[in-house]
């Protein structure tokens, strides 16, 4: 009965949206919200748990 959940806890988060507070440099793992801009690019805001500061990235889409 030793089943990992390690496993699914790495393969529920997703890919290429961790993120580093700006403000005081702490790991933040899922963004608060996402948008999609028309520019082709995604927008991630985020709230820092260690300081609750906001902040936002943009990540863009496959550029041509
Ligand atoms: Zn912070």
């Amino acid at each position: 009965m030793l089943h990992c959940n390690a496993a699914k806890l790495a393969s529920a988060r997703p890919l290429g949206s961790t993120a580093r507070c700006p403000h005081c440099g702490d790991c933040m793992v899922a963004p608060v919200v996402s948008e999609f801009v028309e520019d082709g690019e995604i927008r991630h805001h985020w709230e820092c748990d260690a300081c609750g500061e906001i902040s936002t990235t943009s990540i863009p889409l496959c550029s041509p």
